[in-house]
């Protein structure tokens, strides 16, 4: 991408920085809005429809973040002093500034993660705790696909939610990057990355989706599930001040984003694999391979050096990107090969000094 100066930029940070294309822009300006508190927005309608229907639930809530559609997932799922086993850097538990505690009186059971991203099913069935008065209800399973950019195995997928539900446990994903999963499931399975999307979701209680990451919409996430849950997560969207008007706007945003942004995730993959592969010759940086759109890259040995000035570094040629020790990089709708070329070139320059 090359701002209006002609120099050249290349914005790594994170996929919710894409700004609307021409086509979503378009699709925003003709949608039909009514007023959603009185739930008759057309286009926030047509969105859950839409949504719900896909990943195969009754019913979906429009929400404007994904940190209140988790929130509203486990406010919905537990009552007061009820337990949700979750991961220990997962975003709903790690990144959201405690919510589930703050506003639901909830008790966090938090599980390290194993290197491939999964918690181990001996330390879930561990975790659960028996009925028993000194013990907090143990109430929900929350796993997250992708984590950290990784895509948990289908195999394991199912094993862990079965686990949860023969223990009476309610099972909720937080999908920010579903679509990333589903893509790179069905690359390696040479299938339609709907159905994944549709055979990953069928494994949980709630699904919480983020259209405003790798899909490319400005602002919104969406909370399926059945229509009971939807209904008790509705209210609880109101009290979190989450009841929008003419929210149609962006919700035509996300509808088209779901129909025409799916597919494209597997070019944000390839050009992971591509900055991946370069970064992968420099000295000193260790380059996890990306399996979908995130590029981790640690930094060894005399290459630490460049640590504490590495990102403003980066910055002053036109690279945005996070972290210290540990880089990050995020390919999304805004990034071409151009951008990963002028980064690599950036990096190189800098690592090769
Ligand atoms: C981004 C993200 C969310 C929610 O983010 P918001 O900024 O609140 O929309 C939730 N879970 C995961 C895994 C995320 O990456």
């Amino acid at each position: 991408m090359t701002s209006n100066t002609g120099f050249l930029r290349v914005d790594l940070r994170s996929d919710t920085v894409t700004q609307p294309t021409p086509g979503m822009r378009a699709a925003m300006a003709a949608a039909p809005l009514g007023d959603d508190v009185f739930a008759d927005d057309p286009s926030v309608n047509a969105l859950q429809a839409q949504i719900a229907d896909l990943l195969g639930f009754e019913a979906a809530l429009f929400v404007p973040t994904g940190t209140q559609s988790n929130l509203c997932a486990l406010l919905a799922h537990c009552q007061r002093g009820d337990e949700y086993i979750v991961g220990q850097m997962a975003h709903c538990y790690r990144w959201e500034g405690g919510g589930g505690a703050v506003f639901g009186s909830l008790q966090p059971q938090p599980l390290n993660h194993q290197p491939d991203g999964t918690l181990a099913l001996a330390e879930i069935a561990a975790a659960i705790k028996p009925d028993d008065a000194h013990f907090a209800r143990t109430r929900l399973l929350a796993l997250e696909n992708t984590f950290g950019g990784k895509r948990l195995p289908m195999d394991y997928v199912q094993q862990a939610t079965d686990l949860a539900r023969q223990h009476g446990l309610a099972r909720h994903l937080d999908g920010a990057r579903l679509f990333n999963a589903a893509v790179a499931q069905a690359t390696e399975l040479g299938t339609d990355p709907y159905q994944e999307a549709r055979r990953i979701a069928s494994c949980f209680d709630s699904v919480s989706v983020c259209f405003s990451k790798g899909l490319g919409a400005p602002v919104g996430s969406a909370l399926c599930g059945g229509r009971e849950l939807i209904s008790r997560a509705h209210r609880i969207r109101k009290m979190a001040g989450g009841g929008m008007r003419q929210s149609g706007g962006l919700a035509a945003a996300a509808s088209y984003a779901l129909t025409n942004h799916v597919q494209r995730l597997a070019d944000d993959h390839t050009l992971a694999q591509r900055l991946a592969a370069g970064l992968r010759r420099l000295p000193g940086l260790v380059v996890a391979q990306p399996q979908t759109n995130v590029v981790f890259v640690d930094l060894e040995g005399p290459a630490r050096a460049h640590a504490s000035d590495l990102i403003p570094q980066l910055a002053r040629h036109g690279v945005l990107a996070t972290g210290l020790y540990q880089l990050r990089f995020v390919t999304h709708l805004d990034v071409d090969a151009a951008g990963i070329d002028h980064a690599l070139a950036v990096i190189g320059d800098i690592f090769s000094r």
